[in-house]
């Protein structure tokens, strides 16, 4: 028998499945099509059954009441991997190119938002270890490193952090001080890091550094993984506005000392982190604009859910008129958010390139789903504002988006790169 959360998560995951249009008797966007015989082997197009497998991982996290799990505590977080990894979703966020990944793109964008109308903090677990963890040691390491860490990270077994913020470098990454020192037999790692979400409970943090045996053509940057409880690294987590399951944290890496063997790359390719840096940044912005979507169905649904119930003036509020406009805002913010996601995905699986469109749905997507709580929020009256209602946590939520992948103003600065507009 279904829990009245589980029922709220299933009907979710069924619109999802219906507004992506994407029953097996529909006809699938071409952008969503991916593998044609794992469509016929599985009676299902590959983003509906990301989608399917999504939202069971929802249904199962809600009856081990994960979310009211004490904050960081790895116990909670090893709960929803394995729930993530047992229904196949790290297959998925592993790309290892960047490009033409024949639908892995449509399937990625698919389970994060999913996971995302669930929790902001279960999106964040996953995106943090597919994409930082997965999709960073696919790009970045070299056959060694992925043969020994990428089964477990895969599996759901090794957890990882990506530290590249630092309290004076923010949107402004090329100023990062954090630097590693050549010494014998590996490195010596000195800086701070602020904001790396997962530190608390990773079994490793991957620290974008200043390598001093890198040329200026690599940019002088590498990406080392430092082991949890290795001497010299202090981690401190942060509380947080929401999200606090997934603790931000302050990392101090001091004098702390890394094996050659740590730097992703090896010594051979430790000088071409940057490149890969830039694909990652792409395909953060991009699962960022796919849990907006998420998050903004949710509030939408939830909404419409309310408004139908609740009674005044002698009628379901979801007869007036103002309240209607508001639900109706909403959901077409939600659609045109869907489709600016949509066609990224799109863009990133033709191999075109798609950084203009990525930033763009990154800020529209960060800047509608701010209108689309907000009309939530009014639409539920005073029971907004109290917990344990989903709209209250979702209007705490929301506001990550204007930050993560970068702020909506570096977002729109890069946009005017992309035009050709002249640099300040
Ligand atoms: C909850 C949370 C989790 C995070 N997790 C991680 C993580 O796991 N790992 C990690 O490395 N980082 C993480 N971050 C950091 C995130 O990427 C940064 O917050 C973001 O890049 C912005 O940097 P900043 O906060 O220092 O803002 P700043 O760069 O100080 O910006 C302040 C303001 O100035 C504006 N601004 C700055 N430069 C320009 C410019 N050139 N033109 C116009 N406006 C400008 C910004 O848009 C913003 O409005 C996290 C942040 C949050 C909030």
């Amino acid at each position: 028998m279904l829990t009245s959360v589980e029922e709220a998560v299933a009907t979710r995951a069924n619109r999802q499945l219906s507004v992506y249009n994407l029953s097996p008797a529909n006809t699938v966007p071409s952008f969503l099509q991916g593998n044609a015989k794992m469509q016929a082997d599985q009676g299902l197009a590959p983003s509906a059954r990301a989608v399917a497998d999504a939202a069971a991982v929802n249904r199962r996290l809600a009856e081990l009441k994960v979310l009211d799990r004490p904050n960081s505590e790895r116990e909670a977080i090893d709960l929803v991997m394995m729930e993530i990894a047992a229904h196949g979703l790290m297959e998925i966020g592993f790309l290892d190119s960047g490009r033409n990944s024949g639908g892995d793109f449509g399937r990625l964008a698919a389970i994060t938002e999913t996971l995302a109308s669930y929790s902001g903090a279960v999106a964040s677990i996953y995106v943090v270890n597919a994409v930082f963890g997965g999709t960073c040691l696919a790009l970045l390491g070299n056959s060694a490193q992925k043969a020994r860490f990428l089964p477990d990270i895969k599996a759901g077994k090794c957890q990882v952090a990506f530290a590249l913020t630092e309290p004076e470098a923010g949107s402004d990454a090329t100023s990062i001080k954090t630097v590693a020192t050549r010494v014998p037999g590996g490195f010596r790692l000195n800086g701070e890091k602020i904001f790396t979400t997962g530190a608390a409970v990773a079994d490793y943090i991957f620290v974008v550094a200043r390598n001093e045996a890198v040329g200026m053509e690599g940019r002088q940057v590498s990406v080392f993984m430092v082991k949890q409880n290795t001497e010299g690294l202090t981690i401190e987590p942060l509380q947080k506005m929401a999200a606090n399951l997934h603790a931000s944290c302050r990392v101090v890496i001091q004098d702390v000392f890394l094996p050659e063997d740590m730097v992703l790359g090896g010594l051979e390719r430790m000088d071409a982190a940057w490149s890969g840096l830039r694909v990652l940044g792409t395909l953060e912005r991009f699962v960022v604009a796919a849990s907006n979507v998420g998050l903004a169905r949710a509030a939408a649904d939830r909404a419409v859910e309310f408004a139908k119930a609740r009674q005044q003036f002698g009628k379901p509020i979801a007869a007036f008129q103002s309240i209607q406009h508001k639900l109706v805002e909403m959901r077409t913010l939600v659609r045109a958010m869907s489709l600016m996601v949509a066609h990224a995905a799109e863009l990133l699986e033709s191999g075109a390139d798609a950084t203009e469109q990525v930033c763009m749905a990154k800020y529209y997507c960060a800047e509608q789903l701010q209108h689309v709580v907000a009309c939530g929020m009014r639409v539920l009256g005073g029971r907004a504002y109290f917990q344990p209602e989903d709209m209250e946590r979702y209007y705490r939520e929301a506001p990550l988006a204007l930050y993560a992948g970068g702020t909506v103003e570096i977002q729109k600065h890069l946009i005017a790169r992309c035009m050709g507009l002249p640099a300040a």
